[in-house]
């Protein structure tokens, strides 16, 4: 059985004199965090993971399949279209299946690798390094931002922070533009919004996700993480001694202490961690990991590349700071299958499967038969014996169908009506049928037919309906 291990409350502000040690002030108020570049193999992946992200999200909403959207979301015709499937609000519950899925997902993944969705591929996270990227590009490294920030208005400051905050703003609309691009045709609706032609929700709504993401990854960052998400308040339940975890790892490095270049930790009696603070300047929420696991960490890693750069620069072996376990700290072996993982594992592959089957076998098209309730039954002009029907057929492929109708099931059964039709892509059809049959094939009042609508367009989309044929008793 898997214990969980603690998570720490430090107070953020030690040095405030004002306070009883130990106490912490949920309403205290903001200090604001300079965050140190960073170089190494972490800072690396992460640009990967962000170039790809950043990526997908602005260029997806542009790319077409067969004529339509990759991605969109129509909203008003309640159709969403996604890798070139068309899905219906009676789909939803594959879209709760695959959120149920990303839950488990997360938990599987953070309960082996702790909270690398947050430091890597969170949003808040990718959104933030872009504008802290920004920052660092307009107004210098950490130590120049500090001496801005401090010094009195001048026309290098204003003009500084007003291209800074231009930039911010200009990635903020693009990424509102995009994201209601997912819902509303992306080209028309460029072209609507700079013509003024877009409907009032389209200006709010970009306006609104404009407006989020400048004040979120540029004016509140961190706070974000510490205070709006909840996962960062929950991820303890997943964490136990096994999972793999940015941390200190406290028996090499204490006693911590200052010493020269090239000096051995132990001819000064004291441990690897030189006490230079790079890992602490580097954290995007301020904390110093060295204080053990705090719910603050997002898990991103930059401390363990500032580490590692100073280990390299004293000499030292690399992973002061490392991905590692609660065991591997204490010198025990750390186990990657446990029953946590077996179960979070085991459970996302039977749900990846079940949804992978329903969309692999969903049929995109429908056929349903209503018998028309006014009359049994009548004779026609020929003597025939008639029956009446709506054929409703839903088309819910990506381009248009055109469906050739048949019936069977009784002998010189056939369609009167309409038996070729034409269906736009997404479109609902009701088509008024009429089916006669000599009296001679009736052997019952109710006989099981079928209808069949198989498609010229795509052959393999065959569909097939019972009713029943009502008749005169037979003599
Ligand atoms: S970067 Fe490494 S050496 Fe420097 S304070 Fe942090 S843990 Fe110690
Ligand atoms: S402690 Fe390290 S891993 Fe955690 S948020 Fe700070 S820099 Fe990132």
């Amino acid at each position: 059985m898997s214990n969980q291990i603690p998570v720490k409350q430090v107070d953020p502000n030690p040095s405030d004199n004002n306070k009883n040690p130990g106490t912490y002030d949920l309403y205290e108020s903001r200090e604001k965090i300079y965050v140190k570049e960073v170089k190494g193999l972490f800072q690396r992946i992460r640009n990967v993971s962000l170039v790809a992200l950043m990526g997908m999200y602005f260029v997806f909403a542009w790319l077409t399949l067969d004529g339509q959207p990759l991605i969109h979301f129509d909203l008003p015709a309640r159709e969403f279209h996604l890798y070139g499937m068309t899905f219906y609000p009676k789909d939803f519950f594959l879209l709760s299946a695959m959120l149920i899925i990303s839950a488990f997902g997360l938990f599987f993944i953070t309960t082996l690798f702790g909270r690398v969705w947050c430091g890597y591929t969170c949003p808040q996270t990718v959104w933030t390094f872009i504008f802290m990227w920004i920052e660092e590009k307009v107004e210098g490294n950490r130590n120049k931002r500090i001496k801005l920030d401090k010094a009195p208005n001048s026309a290098e400051k204003i003009t500084k922070k007003t291209i800074k905050h231009a930039l911010w703003l200009f990635v903020a609309l693009a990424t509102g533009i995009t994201f209601i691009g997912y819902f509303y045709p992306i080209r028309e609706l460029i072209v609507d919004m700079f013509t003024l032609q877009a409907n009032g929700w389209a200006y709010f709504w970009v306006g609104f996700f404009t407006v989020a993401t400048y004040l979120n990854a540029g004016w509140m960052r961190e706070q974000v993480c510490l205070y709006m998400c909840p996962y960062a308040r929950f991820q303890s339940v997943m964490f136990d001694e096994n999972t793999r975890i940015v941390s200190y790892d406290p028996n090499r490095g204490e006693p911590r202490g200052k010493r020269k270049k090239g000096v051995e930790p132990s001819e000064v009696g004291l441990g690897d961690c030189i006490d230079c603070e790079q890992c602490v300047q580097v954290c995007p929420t301020g904390i110093d990991i060295r204080d053990g696991l705090q719910y603050e960490c997002i898990g991103c890693a930059l401390c363990i590349d500032a580490c590692d750069e100073i280990m390299e620069k004293m000499d030292y072996p690399k992973g002061l700071i490392r991905y590692t376990t609660e065991n591997e700290l204490e010198g025990k072996t750390s186990k990657l299958l446990r029953p946590r993982t077996f179960g979070y594992g085991l459970l996302l592959a039977v749900m990846i499967g079940a949804v992978g089957y329903i969309i692999g076998t969903r049929v995109p098209a429908k056929l349903e038969v209503i018998r028309d309730r006014g009359a049994l039954f009548k004779f026609n002009g020929e003597g025939r014996v008639e029956n009446s029907f709506t054929l409703k057929l839903q088309n819910m492929t990506e381009v248009p169908q055109t469906f050739v109708l048949s019936v069977e099931g009784m002998e010189g059964i056939r369609i009167l009506t309409q038996t070729s039709v034409k269906i736009k892509s997404g479109e609902n059809l009701s088509l008024p049928t009429v089916v006669d049959v000599i009296p001679e094939s009736i052997e019952q009042t109710n006989n099981t037919i079928s209808f069949r609508a198989v498609s010229k367009t795509d052959p393999s989309l065959e569909l097939e309906t019972e009713s029943r044929f009502v008749g005169p008793r037979p003599r």
